[in-house]
């Protein structure tokens, strides 16, 4: 079954009862039982409800793993793997990390003793180095947010495989319609399904697939015992999105082409970060690993920093807002939103300067959104 068949089909068998082709929403917190332990394999939902299981089906066929277990959020499902561990376990995870996966490690190395060390992401024998007898993780992420960092999957995972690390890969940029972490030799593929594969910015959720038994089974007793589990009707709407995943990531790409030639040509753009840019860093390893390069392209911009900022928020399509991946577009500020939570040297060091400026490229035409941010980069002259 190829791509968009699994994505219609998978975890969607109509109801046995009423022939409903779209299987219902199990909105109930408990299940009845017909003695005490006799029950249809459903007790309480937290561990577990028929709309969790349906999603699972559709997402594990997507990445192409044995198992997958819904979560609340994409933090959520990260959540599900760090709670594996025991105080003292190394992680090591790359420089530019989602910012929210950058806090969360920080916390829970100061209050629960997890070590944390970050790599370039490039350069297998600094990873090489990283890996102590302690390690149990290494968490890549490509391309990466905001700068769409290119990561070599494969190198990087041989390498942490031999030493029995286990390789998370937050796949939430590129979705499995435009790469299989899994296929590349990852352990576990982890998503924010809030971003592409629910798709429509109606819902926040998360999920991780996996091969591993253990990982699997570690993760499904996280969102039962510490709550991490999402409401039945988000993993409904959820899977109502991911049934046009190949089609929206198809028109994602093509808008995000054409807005990042449009950027690389004006006058008032300095950089242009996208990973189908021949000249892009990872332009090349993105041609590899990759069937498409997205809908997300960062830019910096030769405008005074207050300047820039003021015109966020005058875009016609493109909104002023966090996330990313819907069918709207939006526009970030990363410094100021999503990686606020990044010290402000580490920003810097990071590339995340103040003139940057993240696009989502939603599924709308994409004159009209070349149209709208060539209007508000005029008023900037
Ligand atoms: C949004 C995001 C997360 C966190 O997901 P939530 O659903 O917001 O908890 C993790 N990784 C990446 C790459 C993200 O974009």
């Amino acid at each position: 079954m190829k791509f968009q068949t699994k994505a219609v089909h998978m975890g969607q068998k109509p109801d046995k009862q009423t022939g409903a082709v779209v299987p219902p929403i199990y909105q109930t917190s408990t299940y009845g039982q017909e003695a005490p332990g006799e029950h249809h394999g459903f007790e309480y939902t937290r561990a577990g409800n028929p709309n969790f299981q349906n999603l699972e089906a559709a997402i594990a066929a997507l990445e192409g793993g044995k198992y997958a277990v819904v979560f609340s959020s994409g933090m959520g499902a990260a959540m599900g793997l760090l709670m594996q561990l025991s105080s003292g376990d190394h992680v090591i995870a790359t420089e530019d990390a989602y910012g929210g996966m950058y806090r969360a490690l920080t916390r829970l190395s100061v209050q629960f003793g997890l070590r944390v060390s970050y790599i370039s992401g490039d350069d297998a024998d600094e990873l090489q180095q990283a890996i102590t007898p302690q390690t149990k993780y290494l968490w890549l992420e490509s391309p990466t947010n905001p700068l769409l960092n290119v990561i070599d999957i494969r190198t990087l995972a041989n390498v942490a495989r031999q030493k029995g690390v286990a390789v998370i890969v937050d796949n939430t940029f590129a979705t499995p319609a435009l790469q299989s972490p899994l296929e590349l030799g990852a352990d576990v593929v982890l998503h924010s399904t809030t971003k592409y594969i629910g798709g429509h910015s109606d819902v926040i959720g998360g999920a991780i697939v996996t091969d591993d038994d253990r990982l699997a089974a570690g993760a499904d007793f996280s969102r039962k015992a510490y709550g991490f589990n999402p409401s039945p009707f988000d993993v409904w709407l959820t899977h109502r999105g991911i049934k046009t995943l190949g089609l929206r990531m198809a028109q994602h790409c093509r808008g995000g082409a054409a807005l990042a030639a449009f950027l690389s040509e004006h006058a008032l753009v300095s950089d242009v970060f996208y990973p189908g840019l021949s000249s892009h860093r990872g332009h090349d390893i993105a041609a590899l690993q990759m069937k498409g390069f997205g809908g997300m392209v960062s830019a910096r911009f030769n405008v005074p920093v207050k300047r820039l900022k003021q015109h966020l928020a005058r875009f016609r399509f493109f909104r002023l807002a966090e996330s990313l991946g819907g069918v709207e577009s939006l526009i970030c500020h990363p410094a100021t939103m999503t990686h606020a939570s990044v010290p402000a040297e580490l920003r810097e060091q990071r590339g995340i300067r103040e003139n940057l400026v993240r696009f989502s490229v939603g599924i709308e035409d994409s004159d009209d959104l070349i149209a709208d941010v060539k209007e508000v980069l005029d008023s900037l002259r």
